[in-house]
């Protein structure tokens, strides 16, 4: 704890809260910084010193740090009904508007939706939901879930052991049973000497029927992934993947569960991320933006034949025996009915359209720099990995070592805070939606000074 104050809220918190993400011993001399305010795409410190946040945070505040209709709502909202559940008969208005809404959005016909509060908890219920689906539908065997390594899907039991991604694993014995992971379609770090993009597909997508038919189609519920992969590096997959894959999918009955819990709400440039990638889901989670991160929800999107099989298991049962005190909550949902209202009144897709324009431009130079190796771009979410030879791709030692460093660099120096992220060594851009032509140009000046510097430092 150098230099820090043994009382500041800072030595206090470490002292008291538990934090994840973060390696727990060195936090102990690296306290956290305080975040203590924040204004369009820039957050303040305890001092006030402004950051330009080019994450939205943990990818979600898609309409920056301070929107006043999201507050308006929500505190509009709270006067009105600050709580009611939606449990035993009973629900609330902004929680049916918001059913209603988001069932016209989404590629699902006849929707139904049910809402929790993260990402992780809609992911676990849509294991839960497609074990008690496939039991009430007489085929019990029906429940292994093929997802992707380094793919992320969340903390909680079942959300974790999807995740793909070790450090989520080891120690906590997971993953649980029934979970089956297949190769990262991350074609520059995972493609193999000589392979074109379209053997690389071929290859990927063989292994999924390998395994499908290994495991015996009778036993395998379902796919789940990310139509990009966020978290694990802004993977985005060949041409011609998705299609072969649900080509796949389809021949043995495995459903398709898109995590869209960074994709959505026009990430990608699309609406959905499986809009962007020419995916059919048949289930799909939402998060994050979708309240722009104000407030916590999230959502699991079902088909009319997913939702009458669980009414057939509850006929049976005498109850769906799965609630939550918050799903549905109303201050929650009428943020997200405010969410919703200002992406379509202010046309944020076509602002996201024209920012991401500037957007690609601007992460793509980077392609020339001597170690940068490969750049990848989709909408307004990107990464740059880095190597220390761009002809064998040679990752330093070890591996993300350079992403951090530069993100450190980054965040102490040029006030920038950007994502260090696995897929090789790289770091992530996934700025709020709402940022200007202007503010993705500061962005990435102050990300090639950082670059500048620490390439000095190594030499
Ligand atoms: N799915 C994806 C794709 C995510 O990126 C995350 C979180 O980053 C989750 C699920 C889990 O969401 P939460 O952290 O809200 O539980």
């Amino acid at each position: 704890m150098d230099g820090m104050i043994e009382n500041s809220i800072a030595a206090r918190d470490i002292r008291y809260l538990v934090h994840g993400s973060v390696d727990l011993a060195r936090q102990r001399q690296n306290p956290p910084t305080m975040i203590n305010g924040g204004k369009g795409i820039f957050i303040f410190d305890e001092n006030g010193t402004p950051y330009l946040e080019a994450a939205a945070g943990m990818w979600c505040t898609a309409l920056g740090f301070s929107e006043e209709e999201l507050i308006e709502a929500a505190t509009e909202q709270m006067r009105k009904l600050p709580y009611y559940h939606t449990l035993a008969y009973k629900s609330v208005t902004p929680a049916a508007e918001l059913a209603e809404k988001l069932a016209a959005l989404v590629p699902i016909e006849n929707a139904h939706l049910y809402f929790a509060l993260s990402g992780s908890e809609a992911n676990d219920a849509f294991i839960k939901f497609a074990w008690y689906v496939n039991n009430a539908l007489g085929r019990p065997e029906k429940k292994k879930i093929i997802a992707r390594k380094n793919g992320y899907h969340g903390a909680t039991l079942g959300s974790a052991s999807l995740s793909g991604i070790s450090a989520n694993h080891k120690l906590f014995d997971l993953p649980i049973a029934n979970i089956l992971h297949v190769s990262d379609p991350h074609y520059y770090r995972n493609g193999l000497p000589g392979e074109s993009e379209a053997e690389f597909v071929d290859r990927l997508v063989g292994e999924v029927e390998a395994l499908i038919l290994a495991e015996g189609p009778d036993t395998v519920a379902a796919f789940v992934a990310e139509p990009v992969t966020g978290a694990g590096g802004v993977v985005i997959p060949p041409a011609g993947y998705y299609t072969k894959l649900q080509a796949v999918l389809d021949r043995y009955d495995v459903i398709f569960h898109a995590d869209e819990v960074i994709n959505g709400f026009l990430r990608t440039g699309k609406m959905w991320g499986s809009e962007a990638m020419g995916i059919r889901p048949t289930t799909m989670s939402m998060a994050k933006a979708i309240t722009s991160a104000y407030m916590p929800l999230s959502a699991l999107a079902l088909p009319s034949w997913f939702y009458d099989a669980m009414e057939r298991g509850s006929t049976e049962v005498g109850v769906f025996g799965h609630a939550a005190t918050y799903a549905g909550h109303p201050v929650s949902c009428a943020v997200a009915l405010k969410m919703l209202e200002i992406v379509e009144r202010r046309n944020l897709k076509a602002h996201v359209e024209t920012v991401g324009a500037r957007f690609k431009e601007r992460i793509l130079a980077f392609k020339d720099h001597p170690l940068v190796g490969d750049v990848r771009v989709i909408g307004l979410m990107g990464a740059i990995e880095f190597v220390t030879d761009k002809a064998n791709k040679t990752s330093f030692v070890p591996t993300g070592s350079f992403a951090k460093r530069l993100r450190d660099h980054a965040e102490e120096r040029q006030k920038l805070i950007v994502r260090a992220v696995p897929a090789g060594d790289s770091c992530a851009f996934s700025p709020p939606l709402v940022i200007t032509i202007e503010e993705v140009d500061e962005m990435f000046d102050r990300f090639a000074k950082a670059l500048d510097e620490v390439t000095a430092e190594v030499g």
